[in-house]
């Protein structure tokens, strides 16, 4: 398996991915993405868009980042989205008191408070980790970033740390305006922003990040799901509450059985794991490195009618990837208690209805990390390390090479490129052997290269060269536009 690490350096030996402002001494946990990386996420964020909003009863909006306080009273994280730390007394490091017990003592303390945590210290003796210094009291650490925004202060707000309040607060207006109807979606792609304590992993772990969430509404009395006949004899890969107490190792399951045998409580829940399982399988990750956890009762909130997490496996293990919640009507209720705002809706026959909301949330950069780690091939057999990614995600779809940088085929090679890039993103590169072009195409994951030779001149034909096959093809220039239609439309 690659590992992440490796992975880090070679986004940053091609400008992919980098720490933000690294010329200074940079705050860990942000980071850039350079002109790879920019193509990548938004070709990412654009095949997510056609496969889950696109054709589907979803509207999208594109929220604030920051939000007032009264949010966040409202959705219960000024009081609840804490993480509890300790800090050493002697060289004042501080840690995450929980995942340092997880780590040293082998104990799983999820939902329990800073004393209880304090004591197990205490009672496992649990040094600092640096320094072997005492540890103090566990104390609880807010992880939303705040803001003052009025210039005499005084006016909280927070950057929001996940994009979903924007829909709930905004979901009635939402809703009557683009006359939906239940079942339905809002969705959301954008920024979040969570104060980390101790951001690694490269992408895994960051202060701030890309987050596409669907929250899908519905009528309580009604959980028909109409498509669930087309996905319930699929399979996916599944952690039960019943296999984390005994070996840990998943099983595959259809997602019939997943409501026959009474594990997820609702259609609509398997209708997007299942979703979630091909997506994933598509963008390059392997089938066994990907699986849905059933989060255990001490890790769901007392509202939820039960979380699925998609996790995919890093070579620092399992990383929650997307995270699916049955979140009721605990958001809308909460938001009309403290709005004084009515958020119930009228059903076509009249009916008032507080919708329940099932929310896929999922997380571009670790979707990112994973891909980047999976689609990643040494340089053991051609000689140089190269992307295999998918030709949806690529950076390119092509590239464009004269063979040589003369008698005319550099102005044809141009003439070609200048066509073909009203439709897609293409690469062009004179610079070189061919030979030495086509690595640097490999090197970030370039699909296909066409070459433009002597016989382009006479009879308008070009090279495709196969990224994965090395193979060469060739084929008419006016047929190209449709061969990378074709490539793309899969
Ligand atoms: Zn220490």
């Amino acid at each position: 398996m690659n590992k992440t690490e490796d992975i880090q350096n070679v986004c940053l030996r091609r400008g992919i991915v980098f720490p933000t402002a690294e010329i200074y001494p940079t705050i860990s946990g942000f980071f850039d993405y350079g002109p790879i990386g920019t193509l990548i996420k938004r070709n990412f964020i654009k095949y997510w868009r056609e496969f889950f909003v696109q054709g589907e009863n979803i509207v999208e909006i594109d929220g604030s980042t920051v939000l007032p306080e009264a949010v966040f009273q409202a959705s219960g994280h000024v009081k609840g989205f804490v993480d509890p730390i300790t800090q050493c007394k002697k060289c004042k490091g501080i840690q995450r008191a929980d995942h340092l017990i997880e780590e040293k003592a082998g104990k799983f303390v999820e939902g329990k408070s800073a004393s209880e945590l304090t004591k197990i210290i205490k009672k496992e003796k649990i040094k600092c980790p640096n320094c072997k210094g005492e540890l103090g009291s566990v104390r609880v650490f807010n992880l939303m970033l705040k803001t003052d925004v009025s210039p005499l202060g005084g006016q909280t707000a927070y950057l929001r740390p996940e994009t979903s309040q924007n829909i709930f607060t905004s979901f009635q207006r939402v809703f009557r305006t683009s006359r939906l109807k239940l079942p339905c979606g809002i969705a959301q792609q954008g920024h979040s922003f969570r104060n980390e304590i101790s951001p690694r992993h490269f992408l895994v772990r960051v202060r701030e990040f890309n987050q596409m969430e669907i929250e899908w509404f519905f009528d309580p009395k009604d959980e028909e799901c109409p498509d669930f006949d087309k996905i319930k004899d699929k399979k996916i890969n599944f952690v039960t509450h019943q296999i984390q107490k005994k070996n840990g190792k998943m099983i595959k399951i259809s997602g019939s059985n997943l409501i026959k045998k009474h594990i997820i409580p609702s259609k609509w829940m398997v209708y997007f794991l299942i979703k979630e399982f091909e997506f994933y399988k598509s963008l390059g990750i392997p089938e066994d490195a990907l699986r849905f956890r059933h989060m255990l009762p001490e890790e769901t909130p007392h509202y939820s009618k039960g979380n699925f997490d998609l996790e995919i496996k890093f070579d620092f293990g399992w990383k929650e990837t997307v995270g699916n919640s049955f979140r009721t009507d605990h958001d809308l209720k909460n938001h009309m208690k403290h709005s004084k705002t009515d958020l119930t809706i009228r059903t076509d026959d009249g009916k008032k209805v507080l919708p329940y909301v099932i929310e896929p949330s999922f997380g571009l950069e670790r979707t990112v990390a994973g891909i980047l780690l999976y689609n990643f091939k040494g340089d053991k057999e051609r000689g140089w390390a190269w992307f295999k990614f998918p030709a949806k995600i690529a950076p390119y779809i092509s590239s464009v090479f004269p063979l040589v940088g003369k008698d005319g085929l550099p102005e044809k090679a141009k003439e070609i490129y200048n066509s073909l890039k009203k439709d897609f993103d293409i690469f062009y590169d004179e610079s070189g052997s061919i030979g030495r072009r086509y690595a640097r195409g490999d090197e970030i994951g370039i699909p296909f290269a066409i070459t433009i030779d002597y016989q382009t001149l006479e009879d308008d034909t070009c090279t495709i060269r196969n990224r994965d096959s090395k193979k060469q093809i060739r084929i008419n220039i006016d047929d190209l536009k449709d061969f990378f239609d074709k490539i793309l439309s899969i």
